[in-house]
């Protein structure tokens, strides 16, 4: 990174200390935001990051502002372009997260979306492992918090307010001593890890939720079930998951952008499979890994290179 830190902030690039709001705004007070997560893979031979589905967070982020009535400042392809040139003007030579806001910016007393002004802004930060634990996998609850409904907060918009359901799901399995958890919807299926969706393997059957299921609609767990289906021959299963599957389970893992592909290897106490990462997640892990990282042409479609130099193996948006 330069030794400057730049955010875009209420239409320009500004210094990081300069993006703050008044403690009286909307989104501070009640919630009122939407956002994404996006990944920049930094690839040392072609000193390239590659940004990961970038259009795709924006169009999920455009969704997200429709449901929650925030007006857009920006078309999809305006985002895509000012996370280029934010994470450009930073200059980082190591993996990112880039992190877009659109929130409500009244300073009103009272919830209504309605006259009320929207902003956007956005900062990048280096960005390591999610998950400390590596290949050794996760070990986790199923949480006593139950997802939030759509007809509550819808979870297929990345709410700013309903990460404190997130919060309070994680924080509680990390102090019970759990790497994270997986919450059920209110009738009691499986919904999803706290901020990741979840794969199950069974006799060979990869298997993952419905998006009905409350989950946030995984921009890397679509990658994933199409990057299985070309590059592995199998094809997901969209289904209910109950609980007690994932005691009898092969194998189960976290996706997204944040947590990657990652093996989850004990639920309540009970190994799943032998206990340790399994043969298909690790597949899948890896292949992750490749086309995160520019290694496989056929996924140069996905990536976003920053720096775009003269001669670089893929070509600006
Ligand atoms: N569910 C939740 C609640 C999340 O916060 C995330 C992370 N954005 C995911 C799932 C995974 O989604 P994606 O693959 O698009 O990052």
């Amino acid at each position: 990174m330069t030794d400057k830190e730049y955010a875009y902030f209420e239409g320009k690039f500004v210094d990081i200390g300069d993006a703050k709001v008044s403690i009286k705004t909307h989104v501070v007070q009640y919630g009122t935001g939407v956002f994404e997560g996006i990944r920049g893979y930094w690839n040392e031979k072609e000193e390239e990051i590659y940004l990961f589905r970038l259009r795709e967070h924006f169009q999920r982020m455009n969704d997200s502002m429709k449901i929650m009535r925030i007006e857009p400042k920006h078309s999809v392809d305006e985002m895509c372009d000012l996370a280029v040139e934010l994470v450009k003007k930073n200059a980082p030579r190591t993996d990112v997260y880039v992190r877009p806001l659109a929130y409500k910016n009244s300073q009103l007393i009272g919830p209504g979306l309605h006259n009320n002004p929207s902003e956007f802004c956005m900062f990048a930060v280096p960005f390591g492992a999610y998950f400390k634990t590596g290949d050794e996998g996760l070990k986790v609850m199923v949480s006593s918090w139950r997802r939030i409904e759509d007809n509550a907060i819808p979870p297929r918009a990345k709410v700013t307010g309903a990460y404190a359901n997130t919060a309070l799901s994680k924080t509680d399995a990390v102090l019970y001593g759990f790497d994270d958890s997986i919450v059920l919807t209110e009738d009691g299926h499986i919904s999803e890890g706290s901020a990741m969706n979840l794969f199950m393997v069974k006799n060979g059957e990869l298997v993952t939720t419905l998006v009905s299921d409350n989950i946030l609609v995984g921009i890397t767990l679509s990658s994933v079930i199409e990057f299985v289906r070309s590059e592995l021959g199998i094809e997901t299963s969209r289904r209910k998951i109950d609980r007690t599957e994932l005691y009898s389970a092969d194998e189960l893992f976290f996706c997204g952008t944040g947590a990657e592909v990652c093996a989850v290897v004990d639920v309540d106490k009970r190994p799943v499979g032998s206990g340790k990462m399994g043969p298909m997640c690790e597949q899948i892990k890896n292949l992750y890994h490749k086309i995160t990282h520019g290694e496989i042409e056929k996924y140069h479609k996905w990536l976003t290179p920053v720096y775009a130099k003269k001669g670089s193996k893929i070509g600006a948006r």
